[in-house]
């Protein structure tokens, strides 16, 4: 009987010495970057000692092995001046009516050269040309001019009256019937369900234009956009002739906390990449799938060969939703030569106009429309981060009028 007593308890002696050991062992893990509370030093309880006894807490205290150096105080400790965390992005909705200031170019030149003239005492066949070169001027294009001085004559005759608010009321109607009010100008951007079984996949947006237009700034921008909608995005870095582009989509991502597909080297495959982007969206099951794409347009041949490769080899896994066209509005008549040649090249499907806060050539809204027959359906209003917004006729001419 003793005997069974003694070995019982050595059992138990060396059962509470393993748990002892243990729960030296098996230490709460620490969140990356959180530092000991005052009195705790890391990893130890701070159960002990009272705080006024303790020395300053040591970082690094956890270290099984002897120092040689003095341990540092939380004090001594620098921390970065600025942590690195995602931004959230300016809402989307009203965008373009608290941008509206920045259209103040295309306002003067546009919208109030336009109420100049229609104010004056006499509406001769003088002011009417004036009319009729204030709006070709402002690239709004020949065929929608005639349209709208056609109008307008028409109804300042039957109107009979020049009260200013008439003229206003009325200049809006037709700028608004130019712009275009019944068009669809929402983004492809809603992932796509699955069908029988089979799983869903992203939307696949294609951002195109020439370089220098502001393309890879949309793509980052829009990125920003689908964020502040809770979307989730991966960016494809497929413009892999400029060096720098995929440096530059990557750096918007990570802002907004999207990951961006890339080479590692310069002059890759840009189909090969918009391929791998597309296809890791669909593992990480993802809302939208940004494809940025070179923009060389040294000859059309060229350009055919590439856009036309990118975008087959992206359909290997569905249809792409959304081609969208960058142009810079200051660029005018120049700019919708390009947009003629990419609209050869791939079937656009929305325009984003650029710079527009830089011009006072605003009526090449009007313009761009008519001539591809898309609709312009972002614009960009400045270099910050948000300032590019959905496209919103009524908005837009309210700005021009303002
Ligand atoms: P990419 O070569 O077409 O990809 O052009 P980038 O995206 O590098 O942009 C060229 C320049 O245009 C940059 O300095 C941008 O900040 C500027 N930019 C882009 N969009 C706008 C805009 O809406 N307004 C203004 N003022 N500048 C813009």
């Amino acid at each position: 009987m003793e005997t069974i007593e003694i070995v019982i308890g050595i059992v138990v002696l060396i059962a509470l010495a393993g748990v002892g050991a243990l729960a030296g062992l098996v230490r709460p893990r620490r969140r990356r970057g959180s530092l000991p509370r005052p009195g705790e030093a890391a990893g130890r309880s701070s159960v002990g000692p009272r705080s006024d006894e303790l020395p300053l807490p040591g970082v690094g205290d956890d270290a099984e092995e002897p120092r040689d150096s003095p341990l540092r105080t939380v004090d001594d400790v620098e921390l970065p001046d600025e942590l690195p965390a995602t931004e959230r992005p300016a809402p989307v909705a009203g965008r373009l009516v608290r941008l509206r200031e920045r259209l103040a170019r295309s306002n003067s030149a546009l919208g109030h050269g336009l109420l100049a003239l229609l104010s004056r005492d006499t509406l001769d066949e003088s002011t009417w040309e004036e009319v009729e070169e204030t709006l070709l001027l402002a690239d709004v294009g020949v065929d929608p001019t005639t349209e709208i001085v056609d109008a307008l004559r028409e109804r300042v005759r039957v109107l009979g009256t020049r009260e200013p608010e008439q003229l206003r009321a009325m200049l809006r109607e037709e700028l608004l019937r130019a712009v275009g009010t019944d068009v669809d100008r929402s983004l492809a951007t809603t992932r796509h369900e699955g069908e029988d079984g089979r799983p869903g996949r992203p939307a696949v947006v294609m951002v195109v234009g020439v370089n220098g237009t502001g393309k890879t700034t949309t793509v980052g921008k829009l990125a920003r956009v689908l964020v502040a909608e809770d979307k989730d995005v991966v960016l494809g870095a497929a413009d892999t002739f400029r060096a720098a582009a995929a440096e530059q989509l990557a750096t918007w991502g990570e802002r907004v906390g999207v990951p961006t597909v890339r080479s590692e080297r310069d002059g890759a495959d840009p189909a090969s990449v918009a391929y791998d982007a597309v296809k890791q969206g669909i593992e990480d099951e993802v809302d939208v799938v940004l494809v940025d794409t070179a923009g060389r347009l040294q000859n059309k041949v060229g350009l055919m060969d590439e856009l036309g490769k990118v975008k087959r080899v992206v359909e290997r896994h569905g249809p792409v939703d959304e081609v969208l066209l960058v142009l810079d509005a200051t660029t005018g008549q120049n700019g919708l030569r390009q947009a003629a040649v990419f609209s050869e090249v791939v079937d656009i499907t929305g325009i984003v106009l650029t710079k527009l806060d830089g011009t006072a050539k605003g009526g090449i809204v009007v313009g761009v429309q008519r001539s591809l027959h898309v609709p312009v359906k972002l614009v960009g209003l400045g270099e910050g981060p948000d300032d590019l917004a959905p496209f919103e006729p009524e908005a837009f001419v309210d700005a021009l009028l303002s």
